[in-house]
């Protein structure tokens, strides 16, 4: 039982001593003390589902037992020396991942969080190409340094200070609110654009996830991204791709996302299940752009730690052992059809999206005008929060429910959370 504070005397401490830019997601708070696979468990022992996975973070599960496992022997045998000294667990983690990449991305730079990633990615693109001008999208979300801040296409997301010079944000390929619909090409035809019209002619690169996350759960229009990668590619550009949210079989018909649409990039940025909760990320690249790196010593304190490289490299093999990536498209197919056919009782669902485990839902007050319920979306959080079910929220408009739960998510669980979301939008 839980013995510690209680959740009042907690949100005045946070009030007191943290920053107050972040996010509390409940207008009732929840304070979550334990985890076990999809299941969360706050104060009272009242058990929630979780289907925003400590947002997209829980790959595996909740304190994994094969993960946690990995991590207590490594913690328990060396936790810290940095990368200047040989060890085994960090070659090996990283022999791991490349071998799960494509083509030659076989270079693995690690690194701390996912916006750390994006950074060593964009500075490699500017290295290796000579140029600097870097193209991404709107409504992407790639992290909070200032750089990547500046490859962010969200107004909530930006401060207004200097921010990632040289950035120009594309049209979102954004099936659902998107200008050309899902015509792809028309899309990608705005990047040749702004090549033509705000570069030199040559550019660093080209940033977009996959399948936006934090935008609202948005897969790229089909045919955007070999488009863009060929336009990109001729301009001298590295096409790089931010799998934070949609790597490791996730999406259920391909391991990586940018597979979905049939490219390789040049470089690869990944964190969040890769740790399953450890704080690991990485940039996956080439021999020959890695080697831009040489020219200077380039070094992280963190990146790469003995403990964390264990606790990831389990994650591999756990969601290989447990077939997590086909489990996700049984899973996810059943999911996606119970929401549509809650599409069909409610009108303020505007649109259902998405593959395998990582789902949207968009409300709308007006089917026609595609007005945000942005309200509405709020209301429903809560009161599904207050029946035991926890699933995110975001997109532009903050009116897209993001359902993207540990992997090991059932067909009971998804039963369980449709159940709950029809009965509270009948509550409507
Ligand atoms: N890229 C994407 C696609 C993300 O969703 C996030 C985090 N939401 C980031 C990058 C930044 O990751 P971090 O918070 O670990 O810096």
């Amino acid at each position: 039982p839980y013995t510690g504070p209680p959740a009042a005397e907690i949100l005045e401490k946070r009030r007191r001593h943290m920053n107050p830019g972040i996010i509390l997601y409940y207008k009732k708070h929840v304070n979550i003390v334990q985890g076990k696979m999809q299941y969360l468990y706050d104060e009272g022992g009242r058990r929630y589902l979780d289907a925003f996975a400590g947002i997209v973070t829980v790959s595996c599960g909740h304190c994994h037992p094969e993960v946690n496992d990995a991590i207590v022997k490594q913690t328990n045998l060396l936790q810290h020396t940095t990368t200047i000294y040989l060890n085994q667990a960090v070659a090996d983690f990283a022999e791991a991942l490349a071998q799960k990449m494509p083509g030659n991305l076989k270079v693995v730079y690690f690194v701390n969080s996912g916006g750390e990633a994006n950074d060593m990615a964009l500075m490699m693109a500017r290295l290796y190409t000579g140029n600097y001008d870097v193209i991404a999208l709107r409504n992407a979300y790639h992290g909070l340094s200032s750089a990547t801040m500046g490859l962010n296409g969200q107004r909530i997301y930006k401060h207004g200070v200097p921010q990632g010079f040289g950035i120009h944000h594309a049209l979102n390929p954004h099936p659902y609110r998107g200008c050309f619909g899902s015509d792809g090409p028309k899309y990608a035809a705005d990047v040749a654009e702004i090549i033509q019209t705000s570069t030199s002619g040559r550019v660093a690169g080209f940033f977009a996830e996959t399948f936006q996350g934090v935008g609202g759960a948005v897969e790229l229009a089909p045919g955007y991204l070999p488009i863009v990668y060929e336009t990109v590619r001729k301009a001298g550009g590295l096409c790089i791709a931010d799998e934070v949210q949609t790597a490791f079989g996730r999406l259920g018909s391909h391991y990586w996302g940018f597979e979905t649409q049939g490219v390789i990039p040049d470089i690869v940025t990944l964190a969040k299940g890769l740790g399953n909760g450890l704080p690991v990320a990485a940039v996956v690249t080439t021999p020959e752009i890695a080697s831009v790196l040489s020219r200077a010593l380039h070094f992280n304190t963190f990146g790469g730690n003995p403990v964390c490289s264990a606790g990831g490299h389990a994650v591999l093999r756990v969601l290989d052992k447990e077939k997590r990536q086909q489990h996700c498209a049984e899973v996810g197919t059943y999911l996606l059809q119970r929401l549509n056919e809650l599409k069909g009782k409610y009108d303020v669902i505007g649109d259902v999206r998405g593959r395998g485990l990582m789902i949207g839902v968009e409300l709308v007050r007006d089917r026609q005008t595609k007005e945000p319920a942005k309200e509405e979306t709020a209301d429903v959080h809560e009161k599904m929060k207050d029946l035991g079910v926890l699933i995110g929220k975001g997109g532009m408009y903050g009116n897209v429910f993001r359902i993207k739960p540990p992997m090991c998510f059932t067909k009971e669980d998804a039963d369980f959370l449709v159940d709950v979301m029809d009965y509270t939008m009948s509550k409507m």
